[in-house]
């Protein structure tokens, strides 16, 4: 059975550390520097998704305009077309969503709420458990 994103979040939860736009980039990066991730999903008082801010994001804003950038809103820096995927998306779909993309990190939406999110060291872990499970049934079926 393909893997999906449900069975991965099944796996790590359904917290994702979220922010409005009016927080300062300075206070987003000391939030993701505490909680050790790549990625904050900027959220609408509604809860819908309206950006994502990663440590890319970080470091373009002050390599193009100073440290002065860290007093401005995440809202001035983040990515408003942010791509999402559902509990359906399987593994593999995921991965080329990551890849034709180039980010590593996708929300993951049901019926325009977050209800998670999937980075690609998640992907890397489901992955290697996979092959490790697909290895498993060869073995037992060489072996019967
Ligand atoms: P990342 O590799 O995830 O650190 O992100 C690289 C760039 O892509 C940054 O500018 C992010 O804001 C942007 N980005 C990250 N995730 C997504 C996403 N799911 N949809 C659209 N842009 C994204």
């Amino acid at each position: 059975m393909a893997v999906s994103v449900r069975h991965m979040l099944d796996a790590k939860g359904r917290n994702v550390v979220a922010v409005t736009r009016d927080r300062t980039i300075e206070e987003v990066a000391t939030i993701l520097n505490e909680n050790r991730i790549g990625a904050v999903v900027i959220t609408s008082l509604e809860g819908r998704i309206a950006g994502i801010f990663t440590e890319r994001d970080l470091v373009r804003s002050v390599a193009e305009k100073g440290a002065g950038v860290l007093s401005q809103p995440v809202s001035s820096a983040m990515t408003t077309t942010v791509t999402r995927c559902r509990e359906e998306t399987t593994l593999n779909e995921l991965m080329g969503i990551m890849s034709s993309g180039r980010f590593r990190h996708v929300p993951v939406e049901d019926q325009g709420r977050l209800v998670g999110i999937i980075s690609i060291g998640d992907i890397v872990k489901a992955r290697i458990q996979e092959v490790e499970t697909e290895a498993e049934q060869i073995r037992a079926y060489i072996a019967s």
